[in-house]
């Protein structure tokens, strides 16, 4: 489990409860459970960020949390039959409804900057005539990049889920930590490790057949 720095200044016990809501929400718990949880542990702590961050998720949100991973999943998984780094994205509405999904296509665009992260907000956006996703969820199979992460920041994504921690290339727990950054102007809520082994079995099997090639 990675330390978040911006959640330094919630203490120790903000960095707990994280990982706790974490974990209960990598074995399907949902938001109500979730809260419980927490609320057991700060019964006696007042008034507490992290506790406030996790109650003001919407009621409807709360009743029913629905993980859009099975759907990006399947987006890596067609990015690895297209030759691509096996990543996929999904973008979700406030209301629950699945606004746009991608894969990587950096080799079929000739375009380094088309993570399947990108591609995702670039068609949530369009199709929404905005440029910015206030409210909505982005789930993706891998730690994002920096520059995914700044997009994700600029979007001013809510909530981010992601799978598998990318120790070489990730921009969120490790190397420049775009959301810790003073410069990152909006942080959304992070939840890491969800379906995090099939994410990198992808990944693995992916570059395994590369080099056998
Ligand atoms: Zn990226």
């Amino acid at each position: 489990m990675a330390v978040y720095p911006h959640l330094k200044p919630f203490g120790a016990q903000g960095f707990r409860n994280t990982v706790t809501a974490t974990k209960l929400l990598g074995i399907g718990a949902n938001h109500a459970e979730i809260l419980g949880a927490l609320k057991k542990n700060l019964l006696n702590q007042g008034d507490h960020p992290t506790l406030a961050k996790v109650i003001q998720i919407s009621p409807s949100k709360r009743m029913s949390f629905k993980s859009h991973m099975d759907a990006a999943l399947i987006e890596a998984k067609s990015a690895a039959a297209r030759g691509e780094v096996p990543v996929g994205a999904v973008v979700v509405s406030p209301s629950g409804d699945v606004m746009a999904t991608a894969g990587n296509r950096t080799r079929e665009l000739n375009d380094p900057t088309a993570h399947a992260e990108i591609l995702a907000i670039r068609a949530a956006c369009a199709s929404l005539g905005q440029e910015r996703l206030i409210g909505h969820d982005l789930y993706v199979t891998l730690e994002p990049c920096p520059m995914c992460a700044a997009a994700i920041s600029n979007a001013r994504i809510a909530r981010l889920y992601y799978g598998a921690a990318d120790p070489k290339s990730g921009g969120v727990a490790q190397g420049p930590r775009v959301f810790a950054h003073t410069q990152c102007h909006h942080v959304p809520e992070i939840y890491d490790g969800l379906s995090a082994t099939a994410s990198e079995e992808l990944l693995r099997g992916f570059f395994a057949a590369k080099r056998d090639r």
